[in-house]
């Protein structure tokens, strides 16, 4: 198979960029995730042998850069739980083709793990910061984690060379939407970028309410109210942030509409969970399951096809089909196991 081709699904939609999760576990309880009624002590997470290791891992990602995928981002669960994912990093760094490598996490770990990633050629992090508020965030992340700690981890990776480090935030109506120009006002002031997302439906077990999601015509209604504004034109095509500058030069913010202004025309990407099912869409009710061809035998050139023929599948617009609740196929799966 030649370097590079290009895969296009049903809508003409190329392949682009990979979720990697590594492991479905989580030091954090966020209530719009993982809520603690339903991931309790009890709850049974994959046994250590369906997880994928990093050579199985390794192998899947060089298949789907030779598929037209550039950029490669780490998440989970909580992806800083895995152990020596550094190493993981360090196999990953080195493919040529993969332009970006970049990874989602809580910050808790973060200061103990930023300079080893950093070293083993992390290019960037974003970091889920939901409040600048010790009270909200401790509450938000359903453990009673510690905001200084993770304020702790984004300055850890800012001083690693993993910046500009962005910040993820769901602003959920009630909960943290009357902090969202205080945690603006944090992320300019320390040169972080901020994405504000709503609250999406994704899996089952957190009873989403739609009357809880702020739209983000809202949100930037709120922060220009305090700061001028000025769209930014996407960088390149389907690119999943609105952005704006702010007009003083301070940098800018972004909003992530999947739930009132869905963007799946322009969505070219792939995940992989942690046990192996490659997912088509965030909203996914089933997976095409790679281990059977990583630990049978099966070469690259049979998982390159594999992929090749889910890819050219792909109908998937969830969100631009919401208002069609009832799927057949199952429950849709959880965003702790895809990885956001
Ligand atoms: N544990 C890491 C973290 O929180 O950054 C990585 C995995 S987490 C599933 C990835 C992203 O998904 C986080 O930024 C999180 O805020 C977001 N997320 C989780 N549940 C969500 C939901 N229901 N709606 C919107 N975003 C969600
Ligand atoms: Fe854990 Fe991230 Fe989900 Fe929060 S959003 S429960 S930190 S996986
Ligand atoms: Fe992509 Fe599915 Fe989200 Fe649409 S709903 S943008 S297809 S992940």
């Amino acid at each position: 198979m030649s370097r590079q081709v290009q895969v296009l699904d049903q809508f003409s939609r190329p392949l682009r960029d990979l979720r990697v999760s590594v492991t479905d576990r989580c030091n954090f309880r966020c209530q719009y995730c993982m809520p603690r009624e339903v991931f309790g002590p009890g709850f049974k997470f994959l046994p250590h042998a369906e997880v994928l290791s990093f050579e199985e891992i390794e192998v899947v990602v060089r298949v789907l850069l030779r598929l037209g995928v550039t950029k490669v981002r780490l998440t989970g669960g909580e992806p800083l739980l895995r152990r020596e994912l550094p190493s993981l990093v360090a196999k990953l760094a080195q493919l040529p083709a993969l332009g970006d490598l970049a990874m989602t996490t809580n910050g808790l770990l973060l200061s103990r793990f930023a300079g080893a990633l950093a070293e083993s050629g992390l290019h960037r992090v974003t970091v889920s910061l939901d409040s600048v508020d010790p009270g909200v965030f401790s509450e938000m992340n359903g453990v009673g984690a510690n905001l200084q700690s993770v304020l702790d981890g984004i300055e850890a990776a800012v001083a690693a060379g993993l910046g500009p480090v962005k910040l993820n935030c769901v602003v959920r109506r009630g909960l943290n939407d009357d902090g969202i120009v205080e945690l603006a006002d944090f992320a300019r002031r320390r040169g972080h970028v901020l994405r504000l997302i709503e609250y999406m439906d994704v899996g089952e077990s957190h009873g989403w309410r739609l009357d809880e999601v702020v739209p983000s015509a809202e949100v930037i209604a709120r922060i220009s109210a305090r700061w001028e504004l000025q769209p930014v034109p996407p960088l390149y095509p389907g690119e999943v942030a609105t952005r704006f500058r702010y007009r003083d030069g301070t940098g800018e913010v972004g909003v992530i509409s999947s739930v009132s202004t869905p963007f799946c025309g322009g969505c070219t990407r792939l995940r992989l969970a942690a046990d192996g099912q490659l997912h088509t869409c965030l909203f996914s009710r089933g997976g095409l399951d790679l281990r059977p061809v990583l630990r049978g035998g099966g070469g690259e050139e049979e998982l390159a096809s594999l992929i090749t023929g889910l890819w050219r599948q792909r109908r998937d617009r969830y969100s631009e089909e919401r208002s069609r609740q009832s799927e057949p196929g199952g429950p849709k799966v959880e965003m702790s196991y895809l990885g956001g």
